[in-house]
C-alpha cells in the first residue's frame, strides 16, 4: 500500500495511530474483517485518503453478536456490582481525558471540524457522558407498589438490562455519539456492538483501544467499522440482538424499523430535524443575532438540531438578517487543524454535493441568497455559510433537512403566539427549537406551544448529559441522555409475592 499523506500539524502520537494497521474490537481482541477487506478513510479538507479500516460484513457481525451474547448471558458484566460497573465507566472517562488532545485531533482530521471545537466540545462532552452515566450505574431502581387485588401481597418492580444492544452512529460527532450510546447501555448492564459511521471511524477505533486498556470483560463492547448495508443492516436484523439504537437519517431509520421487525427487538431512533429559531422584537439583539448564527453554523450545520429555519419578527428582520449575514461572511473557512479555522469542510464529497444541490434547488424554486451559496475552496468539501431569504414552506430548502451551513430566514408579522408556534411547528420534524425574547411569559408560553423534544430560550445547542434529548414527530423514538435514556436500556419486571 502506498504511503498515505500525514498532516504535519498532527502530533506524533495521533499520526502514529492514524497510520497503524486498523483492527476492530470483537470479543476482547483486535481483528481484521473476516473477508480481509478494508475501505478508505478521507481527510475532508484535502479529499485525500488518510487510512484504511476493516470492512465488517455479516460474518463479522455474527462474531460480534455472539461475543456480546456470551458476555451478557454468561459473563461477569451484568452480574458485577453496579458500583464496579460505575468505576469501569469512570476509568474509561479518565483514559479519554488523558488522551483528550489526540481525540480532538482525530475528530478534526476525520470529520473536518475545527480542532478548537473538538477540544472544547466534542471530547469534553463525551468524557462528561461517561462520568454522568458512571453515576447512574448505582442508581437504577424499581419501586414498591400497593396492590388492590384481594389478598395480601408484596409487589415491586425490578429494572434489568435489556440485553445485547446494537448501536449504529453517524459521523457528525463521532466520539460524542459513541459516548451517548455506549455509556448508558453499559451503566444499565447491557453488552454492546457499536457500528461506527463509515466516514469517521478513527476516534471510535481509538476508543476501542481505551476500552481494551480499561479491561472491560471480553465481549462487553465490540466495535465494528463498515458500511450501512454491509454491517448496519445485518445488525438491525439480527435475531440475537435485543435492541437497536440508531442515530442518523429518517430514510435509514425506516429501514432499521423494518429490519428490527423480524424478532421485534426494541428500537430507539434519533433522526433528523428542521429546528426553528424564533426571534421576538424585544430580544437582546446582539445575543439573538450571534445565537441564530451559531444555531446554524456550529459544526457546519451538521447537527440534527441545527437552527435551520430562522423566523424573525418583521420589526427586527432587517437588523437580524444583516447581523447574521455579516457573521456568515466573516467566518474563516480552513482545514480543521489550521489554528485560524472557524469552519472546516463538510464531512464528505456526498455531503458537499447534497448541500450544494439543496442551495441550487432553493434558487430554482425562487429563493434568494443573502450571503454565501458557493463552495468555499479549490479542494476539500468546503461550503460557505449561507443565508437564504424569500423562502416559503413549499420549498425543499425549508421542508427538508439539509445538514449543512444553510439557513432559511423568514419574517413574521404577528403577535399571536399560537400562530407563531404554528409556523415553527410546520414541519414533519420535532427535535429542537430556540426562542429569543426578554419576556418571561412569551418564553414559557412558546416553550409549551412548540412541539419538539428540546426548547432552548435565549440559547441554542446547549447540551448536558443530564438533559434528555430526542424527537417529537418524525425526529425519533425515545431519548438520549438524562434519566430517560436509562429507561431505554432497561426492561421493567413486576414481581408479585403472595404473603
Ligand atoms: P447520514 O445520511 O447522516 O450519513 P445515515 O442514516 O445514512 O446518515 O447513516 C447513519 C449510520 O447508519 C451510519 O453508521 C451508516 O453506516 C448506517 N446505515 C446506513 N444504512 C444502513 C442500513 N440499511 N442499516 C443499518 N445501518 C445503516
Amino acid at each position: 500500500m502506498a504511503t498515505l499523506p500525514i498532516d504535519s500539524r498532527l502530533s506524533a502520537g495521533t499520526a502514529g495511530f492514524i497510520t497503524q494497521t486498523h483492527r476492530m474490537l470483537i470479543d476482547g481482541r483486535f481483528v481484521a474483517a473476516a473477508s480481509g477487506k478494508t475501505f478508505p478513510v478521507y481527510n475532508p479538507a484535502t479529499a485525500e485518503v488518510i487510512a484504511h479500516v476493516p470492512e465488517a460484513e455479516a460474518e463479522d457481525v455474527e462474531r460480534a453478536v455472539r461475543a456480546a451474547r456470551r458476555a451478557f448471558d454468561d459473563g461477569p458484566w451484568p452480574r458485577m456490582t453496579p458500583s464496579a460497573r460505575g468505576r469501569m465507566l469512570w476509568k474509561l472517562a479518565d483514559l479519554l481525558e488523558e488522551n483528550l488532545e489526540e481525540f480532538a485531533e482525530l475528530e478534526s482530521i476525520d470529520n473536518g471540524k475545527p480542532l478548537t471545537v473538538a477540544r472544547a466540545a466534542d471530547v469534553p462532552l463525551a468524557i462528561d457522558m461517561f462520568r454522568y452515566m458512571a453515576g447512574w450505574a448505582t442508581k437504577i431502581t424499581g419501586s414498591t407498589l400497593s396492590l388492590s387485588f384481594p389478598g395480601d401481597f408484596h409487589a415491586y418492580t425490578l429494572r434489568e438490562p435489556i440485553g445485547v444492544v446494537a448501536q449504529v452512529i453517524p459521523w457528525n460527532f463521532p466520539l460524542l455519539m459513541a459516548a451517548w450510546k455506549v455509556a448508558p447501555a453499559l451503566a444499565a448492564g447491557c453488552c454492546v456492538i457499536l457500528k461506527l459511521a463509515e466516514q469517521t471511524p478513527l476516534s471510535g477505533l481509538r476508543l476501542a483501544e481505551l476500552i481494551h486498556q480499561a479491561a472491560f470483560p471480553e465481549g462487553v463492547v465490540n466495535v465494528l467499522t463498515g458500511y450501512g448495508e454491509g454491517a448496519g443492516a445485518p445488525l438491525a436484523a439480527h435475531e440475537a440482538v435485543d435492541k437497536i439504537a440508531f442515530t442518523g437519517s429518517n430514510e435509514v431509520g425506516r429501514l432499521i424499523v423494518k429490519a428490527a421487525a423480524g424478532n421485534l427487538k426494541k428500537v430507539t431512533l434519533e433522526l433528523g430535524g428542521k429546528s426553528p429559531a424564533v426571534i421576538f422584537p424585544d430580544a437582546d439583539m446582539d445575543r439573538a443575532i450571534a445565537g441564530a448564527a451559531s444555531a446554524i453554523f456550529f459544526n457546519h450545520g451538521q447537527c440534527c438540531c441545527a437552527g435551520s429555519r430562522l423566523f424573525v419578527h418583521q420589526q427586527v428582520f432587517d437588523k437580524v438578517l444583516d447581523g447574521v449575514s455579516q457573521i456568515a461572511s466573516k467566518i474563516k473557512l480552513a482545514p480543521g487543524l489550521d489554528p485560524a479555522c472557524e469552519m472546516g469542510p463538510l464531512v464528505s464529497e456526498e455531503q458537499f454535493h447534497r448541500v450544494t444541490s439543496y442551495i441550487q434547488s432553493g434558487i430554482d424554486q425562487g429563493a434568494q441568497i443573502a450571503v454565501g451559496g458557493r463552495s468555499g475552496a479549490e479542494r476539500g468539501y468546503f461550503v460557505q455559510p449561507t443565508v437564504l431569504i424569500k423562502t416559503n414552506p413549499r420549498m425543499k430548502v425549508v421542508s427538508e433537512e439539509i445538514f449543512g451551513p444553510v439557513v432559511c430566514a423568514e419574517p413574521f408579522n404577528d403577535d399571536d403566539l399560537d400562530r407563531i408556534a404554528r409556523l415553527a411547528n410546520d414541519s414533519i420534524y420535532g427535535l429542537a427549537a430556540s426562542v429569543w425574547t426578554r419576556d418571561v411569559s412569551i418564553a414559557h408560553k412558546m416553550a409549551r406551544r412548540i412541539r419538539s423534544g428540546t426548547v432552548w430560550v435565549n440559547c441554542h445547542n446547549v447540551f448536558d448529559a443530564s438533559l434528555p434529548f430526542g424527537g417529537y414527530k418524525q425526529s425519533g423514538w425515545g431519548r438520549e441522555m438524562g434519566e430517560e435514556v436509562i429507561q431505554n436500556y432497561t426492561e421493567v419486571k413486576s414481581v408479585t409475592v403472595a404473603l
